[in-house]
């Protein structure tokens, strides 16, 4: 029995503070995925969306992200739980649908701090590469190939 309420439950009471503050900053969302469509397994890329800022690891186009970018994840309490697969596992949204406590490195943890985030390997910063560098769009061989799995701290 988890100690922690799992689903719907676990976003209730959260203003709209709270639920921005549940991002950690990672950008692990704003790569670009690969699904099985036998197993339904998600996979993360190193290939980032063109709008993300690669220095503040920041949605440049935050306001008409879904305009902008159609694949663009808009993470809302009532995407849950469709949307929860394809978030990486540490995803505070994610954890917190679980059930699951935040990591002790989560900015909410460190007084807002994003440091021990990127400290701990979390953020995709000097890691991945914009889709704007790629020459053109890889093909299915290539995909794979830049595919990084579940996302390795350093
Ligand atoms: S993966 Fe989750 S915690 Fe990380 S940037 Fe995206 S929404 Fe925020
Ligand atoms: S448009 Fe969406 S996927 Fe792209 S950087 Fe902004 S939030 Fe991330």
């Amino acid at each position: 029995m988890p100690d922690r309420p799992q689903g719907a439950a676990a976003f209730e009471g959260l203003d709209e503070s709270a639920w921005e503050a549940l991002c950690d900053g990672c950008g692990k969302c704003c790569l670009h995925k690969l699904e099985d469509e036998d197993s339904g397994e998600v996979y993360l890329t190193a290939v980032a969306c063109r709008f993300l800022d690669q220095e503040s690891i920041r949605c440049q186009c935050y306001p008409e992200r879904q305009k902008r970018q159609p694949a663009c994840l808009v993470i809302r309490p009532d995407a849950f739980p469709e949307i929860a697969r394809m978030l990486p596992h540490t995803c505070a949204y994610r954890l917190t649908w679980e059930g699951k406590p935040l990591p002790d490195w989560h900015p909410v943890r460190q007084k807002g701090s994003q440091v021990q985030m990127q400290l701990c390997g979390h953020s995709v910063r000097d890691r991945v590469i914009s889709e704007d560098r790629l020459e053109g769009e890889p093909d299915e061989d290539e995909w794979q190939a830049l595919i990084i799995g579940e996302w390795s701290p350093l």
